[in-house]
């Protein structure tokens, strides 16, 4: 995991003072981190019956489309709102100011599919509850939740968790 750890660069006080900006986009852009990142986040699910997995916008998408590719499954993108052209499911999820919405088309999953959900990072956990949320509404039985980071100090897999979705990640950073 140092590998992986190590691939991912930070960006101080971006996009605002006192945030720390973990930016994999060098993790992605390095063959070997990107693949094992990739085999780390599969790695649990091996054996395991899943339909789909949903990626949420945009960094999800790259991650969890590898990972969908990897599995065999299908992809399901959680958007910001306005952006799919279908009829959609939504839910709102509080930022530290306002809120966001996301959403995934109505037919995205049928009854009873499993779905693994991908991201780059968990913070406060908000955007992995509201996608839990969605993805609930529409049928599916969501049974994980990967992370390539977690930022532990802002209790956001504890909150995944508490949905009883379990959460995996395969680093962690402190801070914001
Ligand atoms: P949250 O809903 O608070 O768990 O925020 C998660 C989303 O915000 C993820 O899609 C991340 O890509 C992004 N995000 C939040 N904090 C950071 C950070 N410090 N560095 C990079 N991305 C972040």
């Amino acid at each position: 995991m140092n590998h992986i750890k190590q691939a991912i660069r930070t960006i101080p006080d971006y996009p605002k003072p006192g945030i720390q900006f973990r930016d994999v986009t060098t993790l992605l852009g390095d063959a070997g981190a990107f693949r094992a990142a990739v085999d780390a986040l599969v790695y649990p699910f091996a054996g395991r019956k899943i339909d789909k997995v949903a990626g949420i916008e945009a960094r999800g998408f790259i991650l969890g489309g590898a990972v969908a590719h990897q599995l065999s499954v299908g992809f399901i993108p959680v958007r910001k709102k306005g952006k799919l052209p279908h009829d959609t499911l939504s839910q709102s999820y509080e930022l530290e100011y306002g809120v966001d919405e996301v959403e995934i088309h109505a037919d995205a999953v049928s009854p009873g599919e499993t779905v693994l959900i991908v991201d780059d990072l968990i913070a406060t956990g908000g955007t992995a509850e509201a996608a839990i949320k969605l993805l609930r509404a529409a049928g599916a039985e969501v049974i994980g939740a990967s992370f390539l980071v977690d930022l532990p100090d802002l209790g956001g897999a504890r909150r995944v968790a508490a949905t009883g979705v379990p959460v995996t990640r395969l680093v962690e950073f402190e801070g914001e």
